[in-house]
């Protein structure tokens, strides 16, 4: 029996972003050829680095260890990322998880992946999860061998309401997020290595903020993949 995804999809099927081939939202020659990431650097400030580790400076806010980037936000990643979230084709997590896999940082086998959780009336608009739904991909995706065979995908973040960044500085926007997000079952963070996955950084804010919200209930140490940072 065919989902609703697969019906639309006899009917128009998808174009690649990249290069106009009807059939998939992205094609395997056009996955093959995407850029190459980023040069590693600091997501905080850009200052070159090693495994993108953050920076001693922007450690204090941004809170995370090291910030893997796939894309820079343009081009085919930003329409990829539009037609996930804006054209609601729930088929575009696939190769923008999979993008992201290809630089799963090597983690002990333990890590925990988790999305930073969409605001209520997104998920009303779209009538889905786009960040559930790439964190569920983003784990199938992996690599089949030790460490990432055994990554664990949980969801220990909430959210409260809806409310947007509105804040003018980031130290304003950090802090609006950090009263948004909480720890669903602090028992299970303590200790861990987790993994925070974003589609698009813009300020880092929303990752740091939940980076803080995780570290006070005991988290280990904090990593994040986000599939385009946009500067
Ligand atoms: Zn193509
Ligand atoms: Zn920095």
């Amino acid at each position: 029996m065919l989902n609703l995804d697969q019906i639309i999809g006899l009917i128009a099927p998808d174009i690649c972003l990249g290069c106009g081939a009807e059939g998939d939202v992205m094609c395997g020659q056009c996955m093959q050829t995407a850029g190459e990431p980023p040069v590693s650097c600091c997501a905080g400030c850009k200052a070159l680095s090693v495994n993108s580790k953050t920076c001693d400076s922007c450690k204090s806010w941004l809170n995370i260890y090291a910030v893997v980037v796939a894309n820079n936000y343009e081009g085919v990643y930003e329409q990829l990322i539009h037609s996930l979230k804006f054209d609601m084709k729930r088929k575009a997590v696939v190769p923008i998880s999979k993008m992201m896999t290809t630089i799963a940082p090597n983690l002990p086998s333990d890590t925990i992946v988790c999305a930073l959780p969409t605001a209520s009336s997104r998920i009303r608009q779209r009538g889905f999860d786009h960040a559930k739904l790439l964190a569920k991909a983003y784990i199938t995706q992996l690599p089949k061998e030790f460490p990432w065979n055994e990554w664990q995908l949980a969801h220990f973040l909430g959210r409260k309401s809806n409310v947007r960044q509105l804040g003018s500085s980031r130290a304003q926007r950090i802090s609006q997020m950090e009263k948004e997000y909480y720890v669903k079952n602090p028992v299970n963070v303590k200790g861990k290595t987790i993994l925070l996955l974003d589609d698009v950084m813009t300020t880092g804010a929303s990752l740091s903020a939940a980076a803080r919200v995780l570290k006070r209930s005991g988290a280990k140490r904090i990593y994040a993949t986000v599939f385009a940072h946009k500067i």
